[in-house]
């Protein structure tokens, strides 16, 4: 479910950067899903398996193609011992995209309130009629489109609408990415030993790291980069300002099975478009597209089985 979601997804988002123009420092590469120890190699190629057979291109590179798709590594190939390939995979900058996306509706003539929090729906008849906001004000729709991250599910039961969303907590660190003789980072990664994964981002490097149950908070401290340390110390000695380091904890709305939740649920006006857990850009194209048809009655491009909150295993 997710994976054909996710490549609904990719075909929605390079659709929109087309249309729209949007520059987001995107990298059509691939990513190369590292591995350190034969005996793990071996096990991932068989779980690739898996998504080859549902139309996801990957290859199996040994150390020396992992060094031809990524000169970076050339002086730590020993450490490598092998790489699953995804090719047509790609990255960049969300933010960039989105802050693209809200200047296109802003066009077309959106208006975003930003800043003044929902603290409840308010629902009469069997449809909401009003959110109510932080500076206690409220604001009345004929539809309501909740993606409120980890914060979702409160905001739905306020209704009555029990959401099977919660917090995982991850880190991100971004550095300057040094000159190196104008040799740069290439290909997106993941470390599947640390699962550690990185891209470049126009002139930055982003690396990211953990998956962690502590609630609602966000803080981080040294220790909880020390994954992010040890990748950069070990594959990426030489490629970025590591004192220069801006550092991030962020909370994934996860759900118990993966897929998010899409469609309406309670309410006949309330629509749901949350819960996208690790990978929330990589299926917002889409999953938006999916929500925006249903809303209109359309008929979806792809099966929503799975995706709506009365469809799950
Ligand atoms: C370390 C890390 C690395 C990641 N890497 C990737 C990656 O490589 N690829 C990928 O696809 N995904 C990645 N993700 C996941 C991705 O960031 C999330 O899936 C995505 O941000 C979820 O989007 P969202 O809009 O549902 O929630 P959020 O991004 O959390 O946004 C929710 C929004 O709702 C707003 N909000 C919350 N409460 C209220 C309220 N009461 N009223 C009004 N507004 C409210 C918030 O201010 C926020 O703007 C990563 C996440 C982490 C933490």
């Amino acid at each position: 479910v997710k994976l054909r979601l996710a490549q609904y997804s990719q075909r929605m988002l390079d659709q929109i950067a087309a249309d729209e123009r949007i520059d987001y420092d995107d990298i059509h590469e691939g990513l190369l899903y590292l591995y350190r120890d034969p005996k793990r190699f071996e096990a991932g190629i068989k779980k690739m398996k898996l998504v080859q057979e549902h139309g996801q291109k990957q290859d199996v590179l040994d150390p020396d193609g992992v060094v031809e798709a990524e000169p970076y590594f050339a002086p730590v190939k020993h450490k490598i011992a092998g790489a699953i390939y995804g090719v047509t995979d790609s990255s960049g900058d969300s933010v960039k995209f989105c802050r693209q996306v809200q200047a296109a509706c802003e066009r077309m003539g959106s208006k975003f309130v930003l800043g003044n929090g929902v603290t409840r729906l308010s629902a009469r008849g069997g449809k909401v009629q009003s959110v109510t906001l932080d500076d206690g004000g409220s604001l009345t729709a004929d539809l309501f489109v909740l993606s409120a991250g980890v914060h979702s599910p409160k905001i739905a039961r306020s209704v009555g609408v029990r959401l099977p969303i919660a917090p995982a907590k991850g880190y991100s660190a971004t550095f300057p990415i040094k000159g190196n003789g104008g040799m740069k980072l290439r290909i997106g990664c993941v470390d599947e030993e640390l699962l550690v994964a990185w891209c470049r981002i126009g002139d930055r490097l982003r690396v990211t790291s953990s998956a962690e149950f502590t609630g609602y908070e966000t803080t981080y401290n040294e220790h909880d980069l020390r994954l992010i340390r040890k990748l950069t110390q070990d594959l990426l000695p030489d490629a970025a300002e590591y004192d220069q380091g801006a550092y991030r904890a962020c909370n994934r709305p996860m759900t118990p099975d993966g897929p998010p939740i899409l469609g309406q649920a309670g309410p006949d006006n309330l629509y749901i478009n949350s819960g996208h857990g690790h990978m929330g850009f990589t299926m917002a194209c889409g999953s938006s597209r999916i929500v925006a048809d249903l809303i209109d009655g359309k008929k979806t491009e792809i099966p929503v089985e799975g995706l709506t909150l009365t469809s799950r295993p």
